[in-house]
C-alpha cells in the first residue's frame, strides 16, 4: 500500500476531498497519514476505526518518507515546502489545490474527465506533480468543455460571481460575523414592523462603513455588499483571478493557438457555490438537430 500523506484536510477543499474519496472507497488502498500546519500533536480524524495524532506538516524527514502527498493547504505551504523536498531528491508525487504550481512546465493541471489522456500520458512520462485548477475555470470547462473539444471557441467573456468559500474557511466565518454584528446593529428595528425601512438601512451602510466589521480576510465588508476584486493586482490591470481564466484554461486543453479568455470575477455574499455568465463567440455558425 502507498503511503499517503494529506494536508490541508480540515479546509473547505480537503473536506470536500475527504468525502468524495470516502464515497469512492479511496482510503481502501492506501496507507494516509494526516499532517496539520498549526495541530501537530492533536488527534486526528477517524478513519476506517482507526485514529492517529497529527504529524507536523512542515517536517521534512516524515514528508520525504511518502509515496503520495495530497495538499489542500494553500499557496503559501507549497511555497515553503515543495522546493525543499525536490531539492532534497524526493521522487513521490505532489497534488495539489492552489495556484502555485499550476502554470509550471513540469506540472499537469488535472480536470479529470476533460483532460483524462493528458494525465495518464503524464504520468506515463514521469510527471510527478499534479494541481487542480482554479474553481471558476474548472466550473466553465465543466460546463462549456464539448465546445472546446469540438474546438468552436473563438473566445469567451466570462463573469464570475464567487462565494465567500472561494477564500476558505477563515473566509466563510468572516462573513457569517459581519452578517451577524449588522443584524445586531438594526435587531430592534426589525422586532417593530412600522419602522421605516431607508433607517434601517441608513443604520446598516453606517456599520457597514464603521470600520469596525472585522475584515482581515476580505479588506472590506462582504455582507451587504459586493467586492468586484478576487486575488492579486497584475501589471495589466487584470486580477490575478481573471488572468488565471485564460491561463489555465488553454494550459488544460494544450491549446496551439491561445483562445482567448476574459472577463470579471466578483466576490458575493454568499455562503457557498459560484455562478457564472458567459458569453461566447463560436468560430462559425453551427446548427445543431
Ligand atoms: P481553507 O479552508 O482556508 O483551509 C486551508 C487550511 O487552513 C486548513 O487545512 C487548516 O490547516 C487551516 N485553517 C485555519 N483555520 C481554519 C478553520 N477555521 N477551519 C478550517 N481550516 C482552517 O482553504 P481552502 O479553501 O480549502 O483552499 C485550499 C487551497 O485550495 C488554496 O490554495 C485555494 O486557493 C485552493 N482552492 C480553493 C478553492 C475553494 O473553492 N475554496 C477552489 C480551488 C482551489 P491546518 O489544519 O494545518 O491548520
Amino acid at each position: 500500500m502507498k503511503n499517503v500523506g494529506f494536508i490541508g484536510w480540515r479546509g473547505i477543499v480537503g473536506s470536500v476531498l475527504i468525502h468524495r474519496m470516502i464515497e469512492e472507497h479511496d482510503f481502501n488502498v492506501m496507507h494516509l497519514i494526516f499532517f496539520s500546519t498549526s495541530q501537530p500533536g492533536e488527534i486526528g480524524p477517524i478513519f476506517g476505526g482507526l485514529q492517529d495524532k497529527l504529524q507536523n506538516a512542515y517536517n521534512l524527514d516524515a514528508l520525504i518518507t511518502l509515496d503520495i502527498i495530497i495538499t489542500c493547504q494553500g499557496e503559501e505551504y507549497t511555497n515553503k515546502v515543495y522546493p525543499k523536498l525536490r531539492k532534497n531528491g524526493w521522487h513521490g508525487y505532489w497534488i495539489d489545490a492552489s495556484a502555485s504550481l499550476r502554470m509550471q512546465d513540469d506540472t499537469i493541471i488535472i480536470l479529470d474527465p476533460l483532460n483524462y489522456e493528458m494525465i495518464k500520458q503524464g504520468i506515463d512520462k514521469g510527471i510527478k506533480t499534479f494541481v487542480g485548477g482554479n474553481c471558476t475555470v474548472s466550473l466553465m470547462l465543466m460546463a462549456l468543455g464539448g465546445l472546446f473539444a469540438n474546438n468552436w471557441v473563438e473566445w469567451v467573456s466570462v463573469a464570475t460571481y464567487q462565494a465567500a468559500s472561494g477564500g476558505g474557511a477563515r473566509y466563510m466565518r468572516e462573513l457569517l460575523t459581519q452578517m451577524g454584528m449588522l443584524y445586531d446593529e438594526v435587531a430592534q428595528d426589525l422586532s417593530n414592523p412600522t419602522s421605516a425601512i431607508l433607517d434601517i438601512e441608513r443604520k446598516i451602510t453606517m456599520a457597514t462603513c464603521s470600520g469596525k466589521l472585522p475584515t482581515n480576510n476580505f479588506d472590506v465588508p462582504l455582507a451587504g455588499n459586493i467586492i468586484p476584486w478576487i486575488d492579486k493586482q497584475l501589471l495589466n490591470g487584470q486580477s490575478r483571478e481573471e488572468w488565471k481564466g485564460q491561463a489555465e484554461t488553454n494550459k488544460i486543453l494544450n491549446t496551439s493557438n491561445i483562445i482567448p479568455v476574459d472577463g470579471l470575477c466578483i466576490r458575493v455574499g454568499a455562503l457557498r457555490c459560484h455562478s457564472q455568465a458567459f458569453t461566447i463567440k463560436l468560430k462559425k455558425k453551427y446548427l445543431i438537430a
